[in-house]
């Protein structure tokens, strides 16, 4: 029976992960995973995730099941803060909306309604790089998937002539993956004025923007700012689009998988008929949602105090992040590490795109036999991150980043 099944190679992400844990060099470095550090290293609860999980263990938590699409008032807020109290009150119910696993899950249900309401799944555009996810999550619900240029690497720039060429000449129809902000892994999102070209190029084509909303306040520690292609898209250009929430990043909340799926139809029937499959969807998926993180989001969108307590929490995280991004740059500048370096500082967000060779990465892992083949190790430097050279800023750390500086440095006059 399962005599086909290929072998399928470990995620690149996850396994560096493993390989960073089973390292017993204290001066070790996790550059690979995108997942909040704070100035000690360690993984942070957020004060007013704290403060929200108390309250709820004080009015006493049962254990029931959600509604098939979640919890509703986590929904209508998530609506809310996405869209804005004006938007999201001027659009009422043609916004459907549905409770899902993390980011990954509300794309995933995402592409299950795209498939269920066409003959025949359409083209899915992606940018290139992207967060690898996207290709398989897509391309396992049998999307024909299209790669496009996002980034000059000669340039270390966006290259958004080619964004434009690509709407310009996509099939009418197709879906197009926005990364709303924070793009991942190049840091680098389109301006508020490529952000209209953008969207006029899409609207004229009638292709569907996706967006995929996982660093929304965690990006620029302002999220009206950092929503701003939603609005823009939905509110000024009224079209009709997708939008995927993720709560890992901006609430820490990665394990409990607290995420929503919100699309802005083009008018009520039509959203009544899209929340009613996308419950459907759902159900015959995972049932029904997991209740314990939506329920800790849902007190943070629902309660002035803690609401304010949660935007201090993510400046918080954007400047720490922006202040090692400068760190290291500034530590790389000063050590004369061969190469330009201004890019890392033009990008935003989680991550940094160092532009570095495969090679180099993996002499900063130092563990690769491939190196210790050839003689040039002379050193190992346990300093982790992804193949393409992105770095996740959030794992350097006042202790840490002039290592990392002088390690690739180092890695580059050898
Ligand atoms: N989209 C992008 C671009 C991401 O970087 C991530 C997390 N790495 C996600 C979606 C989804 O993450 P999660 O499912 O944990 O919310």
């Amino acid at each position: 029976r399962f005599d086909q099944a290929r072998f399928i190679p470990a995620d690149a992400i996850f396994a560096l992960t493993a390989q960073y844990q089973e390292d017993l060099s204290p001066q070790k470095v996790n550059l690979g995973q995108g997942t909040y550090r704070d100035a000690d290293g360690r993984p942070w609860v957020l004060p007013s995730v704290k403060k929200a999980r108390e309250s709820l263990f004080e009015q006493g938590l049962n254990h029931e099941y959600l509604p098939i699409v979640g919890l509703l008032k986590f929904q209508q807020a998530t609506a809310r803060l996405v869209l804005g109290a004006e938007l999201s009150a001027e659009l009422g119910i043609k916004v459907a909306t549905c409770q899902s696993l993390s980011g990954t899950g509300a794309l995933h249900l995402a592409g299950l309604l795209l498939r269920a309401c066409q003959k025949s799944p359409p083209k899915v555009y992606i940018p290139e790089p992207t967060w690898s996810n996207h290709h398989q999550v897509f391309g396992s619900l049998g999307f024909p998937c299209e790669s496009f240029k996002y980034y000059d690497h000669e340039r270390n720039d966006m290259d958004i002539e080619s964004y434009y060429s690509t709407l310009e000449r996509a099939e009418p129809n197709s879906v197009v993956i926005l990364h709303a902000c924070a793009h991942n892994p190049t840091g680098l999102d389109p301006s508020e004025e490529h952000w209209r070209q953008i969207a006029h190029l899409m609207k004229a084509r009638n292709l569907f923007p996706l967006f995929d909303a996982a660093y929304l306040g965690f990006n620029s520690g302002n999220l009206d700012e950092d929503a701003f292609a939603i609005r823009l898209f939905i509110g000024e250009m009224n079209m009709e689009a997708g939008i995927c929430v993720s709560f890992a990043k901006n609430m820490g909340l990665y394990g409990e998988r607290v995420g929503c799926f919100l699309l802005a139809n083009k008018s009520k029937q039509i959203a009544v008929n899209t929340q009613s499959m996308l419950e459907m969807l759902q159900r015959s998926e995972v049932s029904n949602p997991p209740a314990f993180g939506a329920r800790i989001a849902s007190q943070i969108l629902g309660r002035d105090d803690l609401k304010k307590m949660w935007y201090a929490d993510m400046i918080t995280m954007s400047d720490r992040i922006r202040s090692m991004r400068n760190a290291l740059y500034d530590h790389l500048v000063s050590l004369g590490a061969p190469g330009a370096w201004e890019h890392l500082i033009r990008q935003s967000g989680m991550f940094g795109f160092l532009g570095l060779s495969l090679e180099i990465v993996l002499r900063l892992r130092g563990l690769s036999s491939i190196i210790i083949l050839t003689w040039r190790v002379k050193e190992k430097y346990h300093i982790y991150m992804a193949d393409n050279s992105r770095i996740s800023i959030a794992g350097l750390n006042e202790g840490n980043v002039e290592y990392v500086a002088r390690s690739i440095a180092q890695c580059l006059q050898d």
